[in-house]
C-alpha cells in the first residue's frame, strides 16, 4: 500500500508558502515537495520587493483583480504581523509626447481596475515630488510599495507549518500519474526515488511548472502551456545617490516588462532594473555587457548619473507565457478536470505581479481545493 496524503503542493516560493497557509486546515493532509534545501530560493527572492498598484494590466484579467485584491491583503498583513513596508507611492515618468499619452491610457486603464487613487502629473507637480527627476510628465500611484519579501515568506512558511502543513525539502518532484480519482506522486530525495498517492495536487512550481503540467500529461503545447524565460537583471547605484527619490520611478512600460525603473530599497539603497531579456537557460549571473544600457535608461530621468556609479547586482528570471513579441497573457490558475485530470490545479505564467498577487492567488486556489473536498 502507498501512503495516501490529501494535497501535494509543488514548490515552496510566495505561491506555494501562501497556497499551504490557505488550505492547511483542520484534518486535511496538506504536504509541500521542495526542491530546493528550504522555501523561497527562486523567483521569490528574485524580484524587486515591489507593491504593485494593479496599473497595466486588461480589465478582469486574473493579473489585474488578483493584483488589486492581493496588495490590500498583503499590506493588511504586513500591519497585522510586523512585515516591514513602506507605502512610497510611484510615479511612471514620460519624457516625450507619445510617452505622455501611455500615461493618459494607463490612467484609464488603471481606473478600469479599480486603481482609483491615480494622479496625472504635471512637469512642475512632478518636480515638487521628486526634484531631482527629469521629465515631461508622471503618473502618480500613491498606493505602490517596497516591501520585506523575506519576512513575508519567513511568516507565510511558519504559519502555514503551525496550520499543520508538512513541508519536505531536498525533493524534487520527478512524476505524476493519474491513478483513478487520485494520482501517484513520484519523488526523488537522497535516499533515492518513492511514490505516494494524493487526491489533488497543486503545481506552484514557478520557472518549472509547464513541464510539471507536463509530467502529469497535459499537451503544454496544445494548452499554451509552454513557459519563456525572460531574464531581469538589476545594477545598484553607488551609496552617494541614497534617497536620490522618494518614490518608485518608472519609464512607461515595455513590451516583455514594466522598464528598467529605479527602487529605493526599505534601507535607502537605490537599484535600477530589472530589463527584459529571454533567455534559454536558467543563470543568475547578471551580464555587465548590459552597464550602458541601463546607464542610458537611468539617465532619461536621472540625468546627473555616471557610468562609474554603477554596479552588477542580481538578477531574477520571470516564468512567462508571452513569447517575444507576443500580446499579453494572463496568469494561468486552472483546475484541470475539464481537460481529463479532476483534481490537479496549475499555477503557470506566475510572473510579476505574483508577489503582491500571492494572497489573493492563494485565496483562489483554496476555493478551487475547497470544492475538491466538499
Ligand atoms: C526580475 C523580477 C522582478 C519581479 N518583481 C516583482 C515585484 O516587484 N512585485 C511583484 O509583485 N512581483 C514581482 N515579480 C514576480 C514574482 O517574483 C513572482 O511572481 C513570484 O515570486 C512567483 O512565485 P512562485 O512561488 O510562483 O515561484 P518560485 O519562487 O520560483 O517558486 C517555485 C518553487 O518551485 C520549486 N520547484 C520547481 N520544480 C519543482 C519540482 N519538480 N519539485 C519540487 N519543487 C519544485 C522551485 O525550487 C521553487 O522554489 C518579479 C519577478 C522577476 C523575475
Amino acid at each position: 500500500m502507498l501512503a495516501e496524503i490529501d494535497v501535494a503542493i509543488i514548490g515552496a516560493g510566495v505561491i506555494g508558502l501562501a497556497t499551504a497557509r490557505e488550505i492547511a486546515q483542520g484534518e486535511k493532509g496538506v504536504f509541500v515537495f521542495e526542491k530546493n534545501r528550504t522555501f523561497g530560493l527562486e523567483t521569490s527572492s528574485r524580484n524587486s520587493e515591489v507593491i504593485h498598484a494593479g496599473i497595466y494590466y486588461p480589465e478582469n484579467s486574473l493579473k489585474a483583480k488578483l493584483c488589486v485584491e492581493g496588495k490590500s491583503l498583503l499590506y493588511k498583513l504586513c500591519d497585522r504581523h510586523n512585515i516591514a513596508y513602506k507605502k512610497c507611492g510611484k510615479i511612471i515618468v514620460a519624457a516625450s509626447k507619445n510617452e505622455t499619452t501611455q500615461l493618459e491610457n494607463l490612467y484609464e486603464q488603471g481606473r478600469k481596475n479599480g486603481v482609483d487613487d491615480l494622479v496625472l502629473l504635471s512637469r512642475t507637480e512632478l518636480k515638487m515630488l521628486e526634484p531631482n527627476v527629469e521629465a515631461r510628465a508622471g503618473l502618480l500611484s500613491p498606493s505602490s510599495g517596497i516591501f520585506d519579501s523575506y519576512t513575508l515568506l519567513k511568516f507565510l512558511y511558519s504559519q502555514a507549518s503551525e496550520k499543520g502543513a508538512e513541508f519536505v525539502f531536498d525533493t524534487e518532484v520527478i512524476g505524476i500519474e493519474r491513478a483513478g480519482a487520485k494520482y501517484e506522486v513520484r519523488i526523488k530525495d537522497r535516499d533515492g526515488i518513492s511514490v505516494f498517492v494524493a487526491h489533488a495536487v497543486v503545481n506552484c512550481a514557478g520557472l518549472n511548472s509547464d513541464r510539471i503540467a507536463q509530467l502529469a500529461g497535459i499537451d503544454i503545447a496544445k494548452a499554451g502551456y509552454k513557459l519563456h524565460y525572460c531574464k531581469g537583471e538589476y545594477f545598484s547605484l553607488s551609496s552617494k545617490y541614497r534617497n536620490v527619490v522618494n518614490r518608485l520611478i518608472y519609464p512607461t512600460p515595455e513590451q516583455a516588462g514594466h522598464g528598467i525603473h529605479v527602487t529605493v530599497g526599505l534601507d535607502g539603497r537605490v537599484r535600477l532594473g530589472p530589463n527584459a531579456r529571454y533567455v534559454e537557460t536558467i543563470d543568475y549571473a547578471v551580464d555587465e555587457t548590459y552597464k550602458q544600457y541601463f546607464y542610458n535608461s537611468a539617465k532619461r530621468f536621472l540625468p546627473f548619473v555616471e557610468l562609474e556609479d554603477l554596479a552588477p547586482e542580481s538578477a531574477g528570471i520571470r516564468p512567462k507565457l508571452q513569447g517575444p513579441e507576443e500580446d499579453f497573457r494572463d496568469f494561468v490558475i486552472a483546475h484541470e478536470e475539464k481537460a481529463g485530470f479532476p483534481g490537479l490545479i496549475n499555477l503557470i505564467g506566475i510572473e510579476s505581479p505574483g508577489l503582491t498577487a500571492a494572497p489573493a492567488i492563494a485565496r483562489y486556489v483554496g476555493r478551487m481545493a475547497a470544492e475538491l473536498f466538499d
